[in-house]
């Protein structure tokens, strides 16, 4: 059971087609993340959800009711669905309480207890609530926004980059605070965002949207490992994508005889290996010269230090290479490892892989 589908959206603004045929389900209670290109279609697709645009064709339908169809649409207002937009877009003229607080009724008993309460639970210091906007940072702004919306219970959360304005550490505790909050409160949650980080860790559906329509939907271990394409590959993270030749579990490839989930056989197949599979030992110029069948060396040929974890480039001296696949010919293979022991350029090193690979159907 679904408390929100969606059935063949489509939307279009002149000649530009925004969505171009979406379908989701989502079920009640869970955190779904959009990500994808910047025009891909993702804020159209809330707005579409929240009642402020109305779908050129499709179904929308929460809990059962329908919100939208070729026949109507039901006002935004009273879908009860909270919208956390980019920009906030707090009521200027009112304080953060009261912006807080906007949704609750004003007779509600316990009503500036429940505007701490919200303000806390957004770690926000009561002393700013008698403030405005204005005198507000964006990231504090944002969660005012995620407050007041909160304060509405609604039945389903949107959230457009709640987080876009917070800088590293707090972005990372703010995300978790708030799928703990949404999960204790119950409250379904869709999150649109372009960092496939917190899509990833958010979410437990992740939609890659391409082109006004999603290329695939799962959770996000499935997307991460087994991509369907090159692109939703590389949206999620770094990938290694190598030709290869595939049959009886295993791929032959330029990195050697690597392990499949799959028993299906192909001459030539793309394989996609996460660079985190890929591990580098250090060693010698004499032991890559007397490299025995099976092992393989590399050189390092750039370092991009990143702290916690580098970019190592790196380049095959020799290659496992079955002759029916193509080689990979001088791209370097672009590797993680620690900051703490990265090798410098120039350094020799032993390459394995560990775990298995995936196939590009
Ligand atoms: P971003 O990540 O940059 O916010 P997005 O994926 O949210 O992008 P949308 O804002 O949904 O993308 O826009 C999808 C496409 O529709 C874009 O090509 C955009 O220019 C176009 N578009 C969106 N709103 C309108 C509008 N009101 N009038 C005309 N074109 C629009």
């Amino acid at each position: 059971m679904s408390l929100l589908e969606l059935h063949g959206l489509y939307k279009n603004y002149g000649p530009v087609a925004a969505l171009a045929g979406v379908d989701m389900a989502v079920a009640p209670g869970t955190r779904t993340a959009i990500v994808g290109p910047s025009g891909c279609g993702k804020t159209t697709l809330l707005r579409l959800i929240a009642g402020f645009e109305v779908p050129d064709k499709g179904r929308i339908v929460l809990d059962g009711q329908v919100l939208a169809d070729e026949t109507g649409s039901v006002p935004a207002h009273l879908r009860g669905i909270g919208l956390v937009a980019q920009d906030g877009a707090l009521f200027p003229h009112l304080t953060i309480a009261e912006n807080i607080g906007f949704g609750l009724a004003r007779s509600t008993a316990r009503r500036q207890e429940r505007i701490a309460e919200l303000a806390y639970i957004v770690g926000l210091d009561a002393a700013i609530l008698k403030r405005r906007p204005h005198q507000l940072s964006g990231g504090q702004q944002q969660r005012v926004a995620l407050a007041r919306a909160m304060a509405m219970k609604p039945r389903l959360m949107l959230l457009d980059e709640p987080f876009s304005a917070l800088d590293t550490g707090l972005r990372a505790s703010m995300r978790k605070a708030v799928a703990e909050m949404l999960e204790a409160a119950g409250i379904t949650t869709i999150l649109v965002t372009h960092d496939q980080a917190e899509a990833l860790s958010f979410a437990d559906q992740v939609a890659v949207m391409r082109e006004g329509r999603f290329s695939q939907v799962g959770t996000p271990r499935e997307l991460y490992l087994k991509p369907k394409d090159r692109m939703v590959a590389e949206f999620l993270g770094e990938a290694i994508v190598l030709p290869a030749r595939v049959g009886g579990g295993f791929a032959e490839c330029s990195l050697g005889r690597i392990a499949l989930e799959t028993k299906d056989k192909r001459d030539l197949a793309r394989i996609m290996l996460r660079p985190e599979q890929v591990m580098l030992e250090r060693a010698t110029r004499e032991e890559a010269m007397a490299a025995r069948p099976g092992q393989l060396y590399g050189e390092v040929t750039d370092l991009e230090f990143g702290g916690a974890t580098c970019s190592v480039a790196v380049k095959l001296l020799n290659s496992l290479d079955p002759p029916e696949a193509a080689a990979i010919g001088s791209t370097p293979l672009m590797l993680r490892k620690a900051g703490t022991d990265a090798p410098s350029v120039g350094e020799i090193v032993r390459i394995h892989v560990v775990g298995a690979a995936h196939v590009f159907s």
